[in-house]
């Protein structure tokens, strides 16, 4: 019995071993990243389809690990999560965003839109509002500027106390933006009983576009419904012509994606917005 057991453990251990030494360099690599600041924010803007304008732009974390070079979101969000950090790392994002905004503004470029990612475990922190007042005084920038982003997971926790918040949120000028739409579990009971402003049409539907037939898909469904709803609607992932002329048809005008530009940082972002002729 004993060898067998030997047998097992040297069958599975090193993999196992692997993956958990792996888990732990992670998290002590994201304590060190967030201390010493390897965090950086990219801007993917919004084009105006009535007129081919930027009128703004989603924020978009990004790491400079300094031995694996830059590491995308989905490989680490989740991990902060975990890690309890999410707090410090979504302040962090909020201020650079806010502060890089209020001194585009300053500098006279015409943007009226910041949209940032706010995870649910950071919006439900109870002193979500406070710093978040605090972040807009600092940098001064409007609140009517900012754009909330959050996902379905964020409405099955406590409805009164997020129905509250985003009611203060939009007192204030801020509006909430439902990101990732129609890619979660929750049913479309919340669009009546949250107070919520936009609706961002996840990449995966627009990806179904494939020509320009108008009532094909999911997409129009979800497009006729947050009409219905009086809801704004931007959609995301636009990579093409296709894309373009379907939602224009349609009359979606706030979009983003590769077909424009990927998320930049800021110095190339502020020559995207010194470029006159968008494609
Ligand atoms: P998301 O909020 O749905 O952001 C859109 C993602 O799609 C971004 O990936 C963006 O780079 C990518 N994308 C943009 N245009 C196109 C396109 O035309 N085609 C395709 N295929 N993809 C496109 P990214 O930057 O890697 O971010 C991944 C996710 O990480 C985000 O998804 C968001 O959920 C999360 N995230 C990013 N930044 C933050 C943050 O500051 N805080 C939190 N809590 N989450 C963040
Ligand atoms: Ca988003
Ligand atoms: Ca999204
Ligand atoms: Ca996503």
């Amino acid at each position: 019995a004993k060898q067998s057991n030997n047998a097992k453990v040297q069958f599975f251990a090193p993999e196992m071993e692997a993956k958990e030494i792996r888990l732990l360099k992670l998290e002590s690599d994201i304590h060190r990243a967030i201390k010493q600041q390897q965090f950086s924010v990219h801007y993917q803007p919004f084009v105006d389809l009535k007129n081919n304008r930027i009128i703004g732009a989603e924020a978009l974390v990004r790491w400079y690990h300094p031995k694996n070079g830059i590491i995308y979101p989905d490989q680490f969000i989740e991990h902060v999560e975990k890690l309890g950090v999410i707090v410090e790392l979504g302040d962090f994002v909020l201020l650079s965003a806010c502060k890089q905004f209020a001194a585009w503004r300053r500098a006279g470029f015409d943007l009226e839109k910041l949209s940032v990612n706010v995870s649910s475990l950071q919006l439900q922190h109870p002193k979500f509002l406070e710093r978040f007042r605090h972040i807009l005084q600092f940098t001064g920038l409007p609140a009517h500027c900012i754009e909330i982003e959050i996902t379905e997971s964020v409405l099955v926790g406590d409805a009164k106390r997020t129905i509250r918040l985003f009611r203060e949120l939009q007192s204030m000028g801020v509006r909430i933006a439902i990101d990732d739409f129609g890619t979660g579990y929750s049913s479309l009971n919340y669009l009546k009983q949250y107070p919520i402003n936009v609706l961002k049409i996840d990449k995966s539907f627009i990806a179904e576009i494939i020509d320009a037939s108008p009532n094909s898909g999911l997409v129009s469904a979800i497009i006729a419904m947050a009409q219905s709803l009086r809801l704004d609607i931007v959609a995301e992932g636009v990579e093409n012509d296709w894309h373009v002329h379907y939602l224009q048809q349609k009359q979606v005008n706030i979009v983003q994606g590769y077909f424009y530009s990927k998320p930049l940082p800021p110095q190339d972002f502020e020559q995207l917005l010194e470029t006159p002729n968008l494609p």
